[in-house]
């Protein structure tokens, strides 16, 4: 239920797709309104000064002609009539007292005009304001007299010292109003088409950006139904190989199944070996017991003696259950090292002290040679386990009358440990198998022996988690060497680096 709900991620394809068409069209529409917008204002601008240069051709013509002070209202100024038609507007024109001498629209004759333009054109200034909204263009201009003068200032309103400013008397004033929406029709109509286009051309980028991703990521959907197959075992390889860097996935999927296809076949076998491992003893013990029950009148002598193998048996089962116990705690990284600082001329005679009874038993020399005294941090019980395991090897597949070398020496970074023997040797086929778990060259020799199969392969595994690494040369009917390096310092943290770099050194 809670999976279900989980947020999906995010598609890329989504996100692409989305990404491509906004980057293809932002601009395209961002630089046309920046660039209709500023044809707008162009077109607004010239209008304006056009028109405010005819009202003023205008202004002086009605004041050359005296037209205010003159004015009848029969008279007709065509000039007026003329600039109203082209611009589609309306014309005003009042006396000094605000009254509305000449109106174009005929409606507003002899009434009073009192707005801030009218106003502000009889004070001296010339207005020029276009309404954005209503896109209405207003224009008020005075109309000077041209003989009589007027102070600009009242007398009374002047300050002390101030001299006294004339100017022409004004009039009257000229107020036209244009809807300037007319003169940029055209302006309006070509956005309109843009628009169309727009639409048009984002519709396009649409359809190519989606036909283009489609066959982009086509191998994406390909890949995904390839693992899957191959998850589930119908097929082996990956073969999506359109781009590089699916070339590249497949080869790492690739790799990734055949090693838990690896993985699974040698669990698989462990567990068969396992099994096979436990039950030869119990077998034998079976054999054993039903001998001595179909025995009639057995002598005590032969009742100890068949104890004495089914007691060796049991022996064997617990050494293959305490073996497989250490694998599987050290496989399964549960295993945290005790490290010490350990003196390793020490520790490895107390370890050549305790199997020399046996080596003596099988006429064995064991020697010990040390280059210099060496200390490093260890973890002293798991190392012994496997020095034992391997130097019990050396004894139990030497050569009546043969000898074992162990050597310790060290450089800057790491101690060495060299176990020489003069044994039967290991053939050549076998080397790339010795540290697998079972694996024994003779498996009688082995179990004679009391062999698991596990011993190296514990070993290998305790030198791993010293982030060193275990290594083994060897002539058949000669002898074999096994060369251990392990860092003076232990570092928690290289464990994994340097296992798997040891892991590809081994093999
Ligand atoms: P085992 O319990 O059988 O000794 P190991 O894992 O210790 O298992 O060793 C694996 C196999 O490697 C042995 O069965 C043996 O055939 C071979 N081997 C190991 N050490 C030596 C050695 N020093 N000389 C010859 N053969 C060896």
């Amino acid at each position: 239920m809670n999976e279900s709900r989980k947020k999906r991620p995010p598609r890329l394809r989504v996100i692409v797709f989305v990404f491509i068409v906004l980057i293809a069209t932002i601009p395209m529409i961002s630089v046309s309104l920046v660039l209709i917008n500023s044809a707008f204002d162009r077109e607004i601008e010239s209008g304006k000064s056009e028109l405010s240069g005819q009202v003023l051709i205008l202004a002086n013509q009605l004041q050359a002609d005296d037209y205010v002070s003159h004015y009848i209202t029969s008279d007709k100024n065509v000039a007026i009539e003329q600039i109203a038609d082209i611009w589609g507007g309306r014309i005003q024109i009042t006396n000094a007292g605000c009254k509305v001498l000449v109106d174009t629209y005929g409606l507003d004759i002899s009434r009073y005009n009192i707005s801030e333009y009218v106003l502000t054109a009889l004070s001296g200034q010339s207005v020029n304001y276009l309404d954005e909204q209503s896109m209405t263009l207003v224009l008020s201009q005075p109309i000077y007299n041209s003989e009589e003068k007027e102070l600009v200032v009242p007398l009374e309103e002047l300050a002390d010292g101030q001299e006294p400013e004339y100017r022409s008397k004004i009039d009257g004033v000229i107020l036209v109003t244009v809807d300037m929406s007319r003169r940029t029709t055209t302006l309006t109509g070509i956005s309109s088409q843009m628009y169309l286009l727009w639409i048009a051309a984002a519709c396009l980028i649409i359809l190519i950006v989606f036909l283009v991703m489609v066959r982009l990521f086509r191998p994406f959907g390909r890949i995904v139904s390839e693992i899957d197959a191959a998850v589930e075992g119908t097929s082996k390889r990956i073969s999506v190989r359109s781009y590089l860097e699916f070339s590249r996935i497949s080869d790492a999927v690739g790799r990734l199944i055949t090693r838990i296809n690896s993985l699974d076949e040698s669990r698989q076998e462990f567990v068969s070996n396992v099994s096979h491992e436990l039950k030869t003893p119990i077998t034998s013990m079976r054999v054993l017991a039903d001998t001595i029950n179909t025995m009639e009148d057995v002598p005590p002598e032969t009742y100890r003696e068949f104890m004495r193998d089914i007691s060796g048996e049991l022996d064997r089962e617990g050494r293959i259950i305490d073996d497989l116990l250490s694998i599987s705690r050290l496989e399964a990284g549960r295993v945290d090292l005790s490290v010490s600082q350990v003196n390793l001329n020490e520790w490895i005679e107390s370890v050549l002290r305790r199997v020399s009874p046996i080596a003596k038993a099988s006429g064995i020399d064991l020697l010990f040679e040390s280059f210099r005294p060496v200390s490093a941090e260890i973890d002293e019980i798991k190392l012994t386990l496997a020095l034992t395991n391997i130097v019990e090897n050396a004894i139990k597949y030497n050569k009546e009358g043969g000898w074992i070398k162990v050597s310790l020496n060290s450089d800057h970074h790491y101690f060495f440990i060299k176990i020489e023997d003069s044994g039967i040797g290991i053939p050549k086929e076998a080397m790339p198998h010795l540290f697998e778990r079972f694996y024994r060259v003779d498996k009688d020799r082995s179990r004679e022996s009391g062999g698991t199969g596990l011993g190296l392969s514990i070993a290998k595994q305790i030198v791993n988690l010293h982030h060193g690494a275990i290594r083994a040369y060897s002539e058949l009917g000669e002898g074999t060497t096994f060369v251990i390096r392990i860092p003076l310092e232990y570092h928690e943290k290289e464990l994994s680096l340097q296992q798997e770099a040891s892991d590809e050194e081994d093999s």
